[in-house]
């Protein structure tokens, strides 16, 4: 009886450290490419904060749409401007999904150990700081993974989200190049898309977007988002925002 409970303590005090084990890999969560739920698509927007997030947001909302925004922390700009604190809580306000793609966009499969919960940490913080949550979704830039790599963010509770739709912004596409994608895969009607989109473009936010969204629910899909094609909870745990004042530095 003592023996074993002292084993109990021991291990207990094993898992509460911070050093991730074999045991947290293999628990949940995990990686997805693509969506679960039958006749679902998630429409998604990495780099973000930017200068069209409130187009984005208004045009998800007419439309009767979800979004899910994986935000950088410094990347095109600073998250704790307040210009972008503002944009987060706008995002969250209306219901559409806040996730990381990590604090300076950095390629993941280069990094450390120590680097690499850096990167995931700084924008858990911030979203914490900002809008009272801690994301469990991560999408990783350029979808750069390797096993360090998913062993930390496994860690952190984050869920990994690749993408199996691609609208090519961020490659060179032009507007119509992307719509005819969205063509493309809307003709093709798998069960379910997970689309990759860039906020920081001009031309997806005011023009490849609506048609987007009308093109897939006209095929008949429901536009959820990441969390809700899953059936995962979008955050590890939600509560209010701090007040203060913070800086990307
Ligand atoms: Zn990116």
């Amino acid at each position: 009886m003592f023996t074993s409970t002292l084993l109990t303590l021991a291990l207990a005090a094993i898992s509460a450290s911070a050093a991730p084990s074999s045991l947290t890999r293999r628990a949940q969560p995990s990686i997805f490419y693509g969506c679960t739920k039958p006749n679902t698509a998630a429409i998604t927007f990495d780099d973000g904060v930017g200068s069209y997030t409130y187009d984005v947001v208004n045009t998800l909302n007419e439309k009767g749409a979800k979004g899910t925004f994986f935000l950088n922390g410094n990347n095109w700009r600073c998250i704790y401007d307040e210009d972008s604190k503002d944009k987060v809580n706008y995002i969250y306000k209306n219901d559409h999904q806040i996730a990381s793609h990590t604090w300076s966009h950095a390629r993941l499969s280069d990094l450390s150990f120590d680097q690499l919960h850096d990167e995931m940490w700084r924008v858990e913080q911030a979203l914490q700081r900002i809008v009272g949550v801690t994301p469990a979704f991560l999408r990783p830039p350029y979808g750069a993974i390797n096993d360090q790599v998913l062993d930390v963010a496994y860690s952190r509770g984050q869920n990994v989200v690749i993408w199996d739709f691609d609208s090519r912004d961020s490659v060179g596409a032009s507007a119509d190049e992307s719509k005819a994608e969205y063509d493309t895969v809307a003709n093709q009607h798998p069960d379910t898309i997970m689309a990759l989109n860039h906020e920081v473009y001009d031309s997806t936010a005011h023009d490849v977007l609506p048609y987007a969204i009308d093109r897939l629910q006209g095929a008949g899909y429901q536009l959820v988002t990441v969390a809700e094609c899953l059936g995962i909870d979008a955050y590890q745990n939600v509560g209010e925002p701090e007040t203060g004042s913070w800086t990307c530095e």
